[in-house]
């Protein structure tokens, strides 16, 4: 069979599963989508603050550019020429917040993942990670030369057992988790983490806050500032495409692996630093971010208020956060679900194997501040 079959083969085969992706045609209007002109909430976008949606904003940031200063593109690598000043203007600003020695910036939250973790390890590393976490971390472990193990999702007992059992063999462990989890909502300990981490001198941890940063802490910065453990982290990593409406990621850091960063990791030295352009609509967002409390409080309020009625109509929910999933078991019935509040005016969609283990099929509703409680209100009234 020619390798064109085969791939032809499988495709079929993940059509007859319920389980072939395709890119949707979409138009976007604001809070909204249209697709064949079925206009639809959307229920499915990490513009968790409602900024990305927010022309005001757009046209403010839109009036301090001129010709001189509007940059589309870096033309280079930040080793090479592409180290324009707004990247040093960013990453202070970041060290700043967050108080810590330094801030590194990169082109995405994938790059970061599968950049960092190959080279803060090395084959006497070993890498604890959550059996939950995201694909880029999973990548980024794949790619190193540790010993990695899996631990059961939030299992703490576990990682201790783990951590007891294997420190005397290695030279460094490094726990890996996110803080809230994509695909459940859920959140991790990080106060515990930190105290399993505090016992042992040789474990580091690794926390990426992808869909927290923007959205918790009383300044925005994420779940380790709500917990009050920035300082004890020693990779904390977040995104600037999800509630911060741009695009790139960062890590806070002390000087030495910053420094190392710049050095080692592959996927920020060979590729071409993010245009400047979108480097200063990162900072003009990430200087108001702060300042952003109540859209917070409103994308919590309106998150209890979704959780509340699922719990109430025998849903298990396992969410604590804005991403709240429905769970419905097989693919077809997610699929069948998801067109019902689709055909409501609700753009929710279907998440499936291999996103989610087999039989977890779902819908997963990612609610945004941009969101009224009374939308809430016709959405719960569909649920059955
Ligand atoms: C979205 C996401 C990423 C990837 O970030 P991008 O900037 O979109 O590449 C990484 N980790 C987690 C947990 C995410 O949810």
């Amino acid at each position: 069979m020619s390798a064109i079959e085969q791939m032809r083969q499988e495709l079929t085969l993940l059509q007859q599963q319920n389980n072939l992706r395709s890119l949707p045609a979409l138009v976007h209007e604001g809070r909204e989508v249209l697709i064949d002109h079925r206009r639809m909430l959307n229920l499915s976008s990490n513009d968790y603050l409602g900024l990305a949606s927010n022309e005001e904003l757009r046209r403010e940031f839109l009036q301090t550019l001129t010709p001189e200063n509007f940059l589309p593109a870096s033309s280079s690598s930040r080793l090479l020429t592409g180290n324009f000043t707004a990247y040093s203007r960013l990453e202070n600003e970041l060290a700043d917040l967050f108080g810590t020695e330094a801030a590194l910036t990169f082109n995405c939250g994938y790059h970061a993942n599968t950049g960092i973790l190959p080279v803060v390890s090395n084959a006497q590393t070993l890498i604890l990670a959550d059996k939950l976490i995201h694909a880029s971390l999973i990548d980024g472990i794949k790619l190193s030369v540790a010993k990695a193990i899996r631990y059961r999702h939030n299992d703490y007992a576990q990682l201790e057992r783990l951590i007891q059992e294997n420190h005397e063999k290695y030279e460094r462990i490094i726990i890996v988790t996110e803080s809230i989890f994509s695909m459940d909502g859920d959140e991790a300990d990080l106060a515990t983490l930190v105290r399993l981490k505090r016992t042992y001198a040789s474990v580091l941890l690794y926390v990426d806050e992808a869909h927290a940063f923007g959205v918790r802490g009383l300044r925005g910065l994420g779940c380790a500032e709500e917990q009050g453990c920035i300082a004890d982290i020693d990779f904390l990593v977040g995104t600037f495409g999800k509630a911060l409406a741009s695009s790139g990621a960062y890590i806070v850091c002390s000087q030495v692996i910053r420094e190392y960063l710049i050095n080692k990791m592959r996927p920020f030295i060979f590729t071409t630093a993010l245009p400047p352009i979108n480097i200063e609509w990162t900072l003009f967002l990430l200087k108001r971010l702060p300042a952003w409390g109540t859209l917070r409080q409103q994308l919590s309020q309106i998150s209890d208020r979704l959780r509340e009625a699922l719990k109430q109509k025998g849903y298990a929910c396992p969410s604590t956060s804005h991403i709240i999933p429905l769970i419905a078991g097989t693919s077809s019935s997610t699929i069948a679900l998801a067109d019902v509040f689709q055909r409501k005016g609700f753009y929710v969609l279907p998440v499936r194997p291999p996103t989610v283990p087999e039989g977890t099929s779902r819908l997963r509703f990612s609610l945004t501040a941009a969101i009224e409680a009374s939308e809430i209100d016709q959405l719960i009234e569909i649920i059955a």
